[in-house]
């Protein structure tokens, strides 16, 4: 079996800062083909994984990929029990397998799944942490995004809201990427309320799930998880902590596993968000595929790149359009 990877550096178009991290100005990604099919990871290295990680992980799994790969459940499972985490390596490898499944039949994965492609969502589009004016003024600029997802976790978040609010009257989502404790975040979230956001990301550790249920019960927005979940086996712990998860393919392992978290979210009552990391049209446009069966879609990785390497999915005020073709369905942009 021919596996080829391949290392790509993608450009910011803003240098981007989260509250655990200083600014980036560039993200590296490393796509994977596998007899046809292409993936991408996007590893974060909070989760432990880098693209030097990625290529060591997929070449230790090489011997697995030699077996029928129309059985993606069962590669998938083998590729499990042979290598413990890794998921954004897994996610390429599982992102090839479904392209080249898609390409096989000729049709695009959300058919292959059964799904609406008129039922995507809108997407949230990304304001990094900055001075509260130079975020005013990202959020001016993204006046073809309907919906904004703003990153928190400072001191001066109250004034950064109140900076958008006096900006965009748009719907707001608002991550705070673990900064938060418990009594902050319900400190916080209530002087949110007057500002119109929809809905609250990770707002306190990971771990600390009684924090999240207290925050959940004192609080009238939505709180969503995100560093707190990764793949489905999470799911059951966080019930009746958070109202929501977001899932994302470079967490959970690939495309069969979030539909997997999809399902048990779903038994559970639980909203489900996809998210994603500073990513090429290629991850972004698989998870977009997954889209009909979410509430929000917060997959603009795409948007934040100069130099995306694919074409795929579009947008069309916000709201996501999925190629109709075979596969992910995504085309190589001209060497830029
Ligand atoms: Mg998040």
């Amino acid at each position: 079996m021919k596996i080829v990877t391949k290392i790509t550096k993608l450009q910011l178009n803003h240098p981007f800062k989260i509250s655990r991290r200083e600014k980036d100005t560039y993200r590296e990604v490393i796509s994977v083909e596998i007899d046809g099919g292409i993936g991408e990871a996007a590893p974060a290295k909070f989760y432990g994984e880098t693209v030097q990680t990625v290529a060591t992980a997929i070449d230790k799994l090489a011997s697995v990929l030699d077996c029928d790969l129309d059985q993606i459940q069962d590669v998938m499972t083998e590729i499990e029990q042979t290598l413990e985490g890794n998921y954004a390596a897994k996610s390429a490898i599982d992102m090839a397998l479904h392209d080249r499944l898609g390409k096989k039949f000729g049709v695009p994965l959300y058919k292959l799944w059964g799904l609406n492609p008129k039922k995507t969502p809108r997407t949230s589009f990304t304001i990094g942490l900055d001075e509260p004016s130079v975020m005013a003024k990202k959020a001016l600029q993204a006046e073809q995004y309907p919906i904004l997802k703003v990153k928190l976790g400072t001191p001066r978040d109250i004034e950064i809201l109140q900076t958008l609010r006096d900006t965009t009257d748009k719907p707001i989502y608002v991550d705070a990427n673990t900064a938060w404790n418990p009594r902050e975040a319900v400190n916080k979230i209530h002087q949110f309320t007057q500002y119109g956001v929809e809905l609250i990301e990770q707002p306190t550790k990971p771990d600390d799930l009684d924090g999240l249920k207290f925050v959940r019960e004192n609080s009238e927005i939505p709180i969503i998880a995100d560093e707190s979940v990764k793949r489905a086996c999470d799911i059951p712990a966080l019930v009746g902590s958070v109202d929501g998860i977001n899932i994302k393919l470079v967490k959970c392992g690939g495309l069969l596993e979030a539909l997997r978290m999809m399902y048990v979210a779903r038994a559970h009552g639980l909203l489900i968000m996809i998210g994603c990391m500073i990513e090429s049209s290629l991850g972004i446009t698989a998870a977009a595929h997954l889209t009909p069966l979410v509430d929000y879609a917060d997959l603009d990785g795409n948007l934040l790149i100069s130099n995306d390497p694919y074409s795929g999915v579009k947008l069309d005020n916000g709201k996501l359009v999925l190629p109709n073709l075979p596969g992910i369905g995504v085309l190589r942009n001209r060497e830029v």
